[in-house]
């Protein structure tokens, strides 16, 4: 196929014509075939001859990065007199119908970065092991000091738990997975266990890193600095950074016995109350009291700690103007991950695919002049974003001066079908505009706009139109984000129709995506499609599509909750007023990018008269996200650099804007949290003086 490449048009439409379902299932069947653990040369190797098949130039990027690989386990209880009366399988057995669900297949489970250690103690539930949870515990009277401590899986993230209990004693932690959390797709809901329908397995258990990821991420040895092969790269203690306390992942029905040894003892759901009465799960035989427990429980989690290397797949479209765009995704899966992240992994192939076309059709994007692209296949996301975040850190000067934007997809779908994704407000409005291309994968005269629209509407019912969603932390995209201010974005289908996936877990397979996930592999074409679309329009529209306003309005949006709570004698006068000085600059801003691209649209007459205000627009937009970035970082955790947007420090997952407010109203600091409000201000304004 040659088709003219004259328009903007015309290569927005190829790359929404050239995703091919059926080449993107070929792709999932075989990266899915086997897990790729972090450090799998062969995997890198294959993902860069394909890239090289396409037309990109690729390469292989090393870091040699310290891990953990679990060695050996064991999950007791005992009974009141000393003997042992239940042993966790701490294992997912194979399904029959499933060819990748061997427990050969890979780790078992464990947690990247957990300490080791043996531990023996009573057992105290602690709901999800959120530092809310530990402090209403501890309100009540139960110490978790020397305990272990048994928490649910969701709300935030998992190493967070961790760090919890240890700052409240706790000896251990188990966290299992609860059908509490598992949204639509359950029994409950009528739906059978995975195989025979999509709902978890009662033995699924989710992997995963438990390092500290809101205070660093990225090799722990190394903070701020690539973790360069060689004996040249300084290893600093990562104490501080990951636990040091063991922990275990396990199943609901490993879960069970050890609950089960906590009924009527302590306090109950109601009697503890919590904020949203969510003490309760949802497993039968089970009444979550709080403990601690009469009878002990020993855990025991052991791993092998080495530096490995790991090895990131770079594939760049060199330009000739000083702008470029970063794209990616990553390889590593803790088993065979269809949907985490081979599904996003199929899709970014395909977007590969097409830039190398539109390259050898003799595609010039060009805003002023051609901009770059790297491409970036990552290794290591899983233990904590290493690939991504010692890559950054080493080419940290190159990209703040030239990328102007990062985009991401970690998995494209997990079953779910509403469309959406988190990040900078600067992006939202290309993310609507490329959605309303995208058909709704559910309804056939709907657009994946509406879908959006609709289910942002559910918790934001005054919204005119969708916005991404806060920046937390989780995927690639935190050190470009969260360390050097370049506006990053994530996107995917996912939603409230099917939150279990089977994440981290051996059943994440091709057999479960066929059958229940995506079995057209529509949705993980429509993310390819929009990917390239998106790719396109950054790199083709002579303005950078940013919208400044919506920046200024999210944040004023968040500086009014902070004023509406009326507990607070914070004065947020100052940082309220820099936000409307803002608003105004960037309106202004807006508006006269919108004139000038109606000029650009209008005439066919010579660009050159307007560059010089092109010009000037593009640096002015191109200045807002980093101009957020402060130098000494966020307190206790100076890796994160930007002054409004931040991964909660108890959340990591979640989102939240001006954590130096929040965190010093947190521990009740009113002085310091009033510096914060002068510092956010003047960072403001320092931005706004820049427009
Ligand atoms: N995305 C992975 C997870 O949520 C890795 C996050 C991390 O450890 O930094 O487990
Ligand atoms: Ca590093
Ligand atoms: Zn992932
Ligand atoms: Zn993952």
């Amino acid at each position: 196929m040659r088709i003219p490449l004259e328009t903007l048009q015309d290569a927005e439409a190829f790359m929404l014509k050239l995703p091919e379902a059926d080449r993107i299932r070929r792709c999932s069947k075989l990266y899915s075939a086997e897990p790729h653990l972090s450090g799998d040369l062969a995997h890198a190797e294959r993902i860069r001859d394909l890239w090289i098949s396409y037309g990109i130039s690729s390469k292989l990027v090393r870091y040699d990065v310290l891990q953990n690989t679990p060695t050996c386990s064991s999950l007791s209880l005992y009974s009141e007199d000393g003997n042992v009366t239940f042993v966790a399988g701490l294992e997912e057995p194979v399904i029959p119908e499933d060819p990748t669900s061997s427990p050969s297949n890979g780790f078992r489970p464990f947690h990247g970065f957990s300490a080791n250690g043996k531990v023996c103690a009573e057992l105290v539930y602690a709901n999800f092991g959120t530092i809310e949870d530990f402090r209403l515990l501890a309100a009540k009277g139960i110490s978790v000091k020397d305990k272990i401590v048994i928490c649910k899986y969701s709300k935030i993230f998992r190493g967070l738990k961790v760090r919890a209990a240890e700052k409240y004693g706790a000896a251990g932690v188990i966290i299992y997975s609860d059908p509490q959390e598992d949204g639509e797709w359950t029994q409950k809901n009528g739906h059978l266990p995975y195989p025979d329908g999509p709902a978890r397995h009662p033995y699924s258990v989710q992997r995963g890193s438990v390092d500290y990821f809101s205070i660093a991420v990225g090799d722990p040895t190394t903070p701020g600095y690539p973790s360069l092969p060689g004996k040249g790269t300084e290893r600093k203690d990562p104490g501080g950074a990951i636990p040091k306390i063991p922990s275990l992942p396990i199943s609901y029905a490993d879960a069970l016995p050890f609950l089960k040894a906590l009924n009527g003892l302590g306090w109950s759901p109601d009697e503890i109350g919590g904020s949203d009465g969510d003490w309760k799960g949802e497993l039968d035989g089970v009444d979550y009291f709080t403990g601690p427990s009469k009878v002990e429980v020993t855990l025991e989690s052991y791993g092998h700690y080495e530096y490995t290397p790991i090895y990131n797949v770079i594939g760049t479209i060199e330009g000739t103007s000083d702008e470029l765009i970063v794209m990616g995704n990553h390889h590593d899966s803790w088993s065979c991950g269809a949907v985490d992240p081979v599904s996003g992994s199929a899709a970014m192939n395909e977007l590969v695919r097409g830039l190398g076309r539109l390259v050898e059709m003799g595609w010039k994007n060009e805003r002023t002049m051609p901009v770059s692209f790297i491409l970036a296949s990552w290794d290591d996301e899983e233990y904590g974003l290493l690939g991504s975040t010692e890559w950054v850190e080493e080419n940290a000067k190159m990209l703040s001066k030239h990328c102007v934007a990062y985009l991401n997809v970690d998995g494209a779908t997990n079953g779910g079908s509403i469309f959406g994704g988190t990040g900078s407000p600067l992006l939202g409005s290309i993310l609507r505009s490329v959605a309303t291309l995208i058909p709704s994968p559910t309804s056939s005269n709907k657009t994946a706009y509406d879908d959006w629209l609709a289910s942002y509407q559910l918790s934001n019912p005054d919204a005119k139109v969708p916005h991404l969603e806060l920046m937390g932390t989780g995927s690639d995209y935190t050190a470009f984000f969260d360390h050097l201010g370049i506006p990053s974005m994530d996107f995917r289908f996912s939603g409230k129709s099917s939150s279990v996936f089977h994440y981290h877990s051996n059943y994440d397979s091709f057999y479960w995506m066929e059958k229940f996930g995506d079995p057209d592999f529509k949705k993980h074409t429509m993310i390819s499609q929009a990917w390239g679309v998106l790719a396109v329009r950054l790199a083709n529209s002579k303005i950078l599509p940013f919208e400044a306003a919506e920046y200024a309005s999210t944040l004023e949006k968040y500086a009014s909750r902070l004023s509406a709570q009326d507990k607070l004698k914070l004065d947020t006068k100052p940082l309220e007023e820099s936000i409307s000085r803002f608003k105004s600059a960037a309106k202004k801003l807006d508006d006269l990018n919108a004139s000038v691209s109606a000029r650009l649209n209008d005439d066919d007459g010579p660009v050159f008269e307007l560059s010089k205000d092109i010009a000037k627009i593009n640096q002015k937009l191109r200045s807002i996200e980093p101009g957020f970035i402060i130098d000494e970082g966020l307190p206790g955790r100076k890796w994160f650099k930007h002054i409004v947007f931040a991964p909660g420090l108890w959340l990591g997952y979640g989102g939240v804007v001006f954590p130096g407010i929040l965190e010093a109203l947190d521990s009740g600091d009113e002085k310091e949290a009033h510096r914060w409000v002068s510092k956010i201000a003047a960072a403001v304004d320092a931005v706004t003086n820049s427009l």
